[in-house]
């Protein structure tokens, strides 16, 4: 017997609430195990790209995010000299997308306010916090987690939505790929308009000099200025204030005395689970695969992971083979294999010059072509039981 609960979800991050809230909807009864005693409010994530978006509505929560987001329609490509902006500049309006997705744009909020939503369309008693997963053991009939409260649970199935240091992967012997980046990211924030300070920016602008780059995202309350920086700095001479304001006045002289309201330094990571299935144990979102942060694909691919794992659990809990569930786990697999790191990989090597000649040189179709990509409408859906 296994009460009520025919799926277990370790994890209420974005991945493990959306999972939830997928399965939820269908009609299959969920229950949530989180370590915390709340959900994080670690600023993280901002980026929702269009498939993601069709997946909230979906889902039922976007309506009322939707407005305290920043919607991007145009993407700016700059090359910067000796402070200057001259030479090559490119831009794509995300607007080709029509037709493809309900939202062709780029949408700009943070994850923080992403997972309240979540959480408050599951049904009351849906997520035990303080729960985290300890131990876990499967059978041919379903699945045993215990958790740190003491607790144990039974269900069907189990999937590990518990992130990059996450129990799950590793109590049910599943390996990972795993290496770092070797740059870090210097996070500035600043109330600044910058729509102000650089033409043609609309909400997200990659600005090119000789050596290196910088990207500017406009949030609701501010703007986030990302620069990578070089392995050899610590954190605290990154943060420093020469440094900070050394970097603004390579790529914006004329704002060089801007407020910064915050700043931080993180590390990228590079990771990849051996397997997104073992047995009656599934993974999705960070505990399956990390990537850097440029282009803001790694939350959104977790949630197509959750979409598409949705669906071919109702499938199979309905009578359905499970050779399904390992269609699924090789199919998305193969996303992050060929798809999601090599294209966050490309988007961190190779010299920035080129990258802004390269998007000035496109064609209409290439620049369609592009947007898909880098919108990952052509991922989203892969593994989706037909
Ligand atoms: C600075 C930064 C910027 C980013 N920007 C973007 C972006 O713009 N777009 C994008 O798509 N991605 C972005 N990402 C990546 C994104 O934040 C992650 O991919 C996302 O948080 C993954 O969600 P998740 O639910 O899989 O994991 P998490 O958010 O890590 O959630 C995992 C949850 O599991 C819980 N947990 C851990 N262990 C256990 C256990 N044993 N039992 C039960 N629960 C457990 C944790 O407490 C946590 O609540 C960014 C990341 C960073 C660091």
């Amino acid at each position: 017997m296994y009460g009520e609960t025919e799926v277990l979800v370790a994890g209420a991050g974005p991945v493990g609430l959306a999972l939830a809230l997928a399965l939820t909807r269908r009609g299959m009864a969920v229950r949530v195990l989180e370590k915390r005693e709340g959900l994080s409010a670690a600023s993280r994530a901002s980026t929702v790209h269009p498939p993601t978006l069709d997946a909230l509505e979906e889902l039922g929560v976007l309506a009322p995010l939707l407005p305290g987001g920043v919607r991007v329609d145009r993407i700016l490509w700059q090359q910067v000299e000796a402070g200057a902006r001259v030479g090559a500049k490119a831009g794509i309006d995300l607007g080709i997308l029509g037709g493809e997705t309900g939202f062709p744009f780029r949408w700009h909020r943070e994850q923080q306010d992403l997972t309240p939503a979540l959480l408050a369309a599951l049904p009351t008693g849906s997520v035990r916090f303080g729960a985290g997963v300890t131990a876990l053991a499967q059978d041919d009939a379903g699945v045993t987690l215990r958790a740190a409260d003491g607790s144990t649970h039974r269900a069907r199935y189990a999937v590990g939505c518990d992130g990059a240091s996450g129990a799950i992967r590793g109590l049910a012997g599943i390996g990972a790929e795993t290496s770092d980046y070797a740059h870090r990211v210097l996070r500035l924030l600043t109330p600044l308009d910058l729509r102000d300070v650089v033409p043609g920016l609309d909400g997200l602008g990659y600005l090119f000099d000789g050596d290196g780059s910088c990207s500017l995202l406009r949030m609701p309350e501010n703007w986030r200025l990302i620069f990578r920086i070089h392995p050899d700095m610590s954190d605290a001479d990154a943060m420093a204030e020469a440094h900070a304001r050394a970097r603004i006045a390579r790529f914006l002289p004329s704002a060089q005395d801007m407020e910064i309201s915050g700043r931080d330094v993180y590390g990228v990571s590079r990771a990849m689970a051996t397997s997104y299935r073992a047995g009656r144990v599934l993974l999705a979102g960070d505990a399956a695969h990390l990537t850097n942060t440029r282009g803001g694909m790694n939350m959104n691919a977790g949630i197509h992971d959750a979409m598409t794992l949705a669906a071919t659990l109702d499938l199979v809990l309905g009578g359905e083979p499970e050779r399904l569930l390992q269609d699924w786990a090789d199919a998305r697999l193969a996303v992050v294999r060929d798809a999601l790191l090599p294209r966050t990989d490309s988007r961190v090597s190779g010299s920035p010059a080129e990258e802004v000649a390269r998007m000035a040189a496109l064609s209409p179709d290439g620049q369609r072509i592009w947007a898909r990509q880098a919108s990952m409408l052509d991922l989203a859906r892969i593994g989706m039981p037909t």
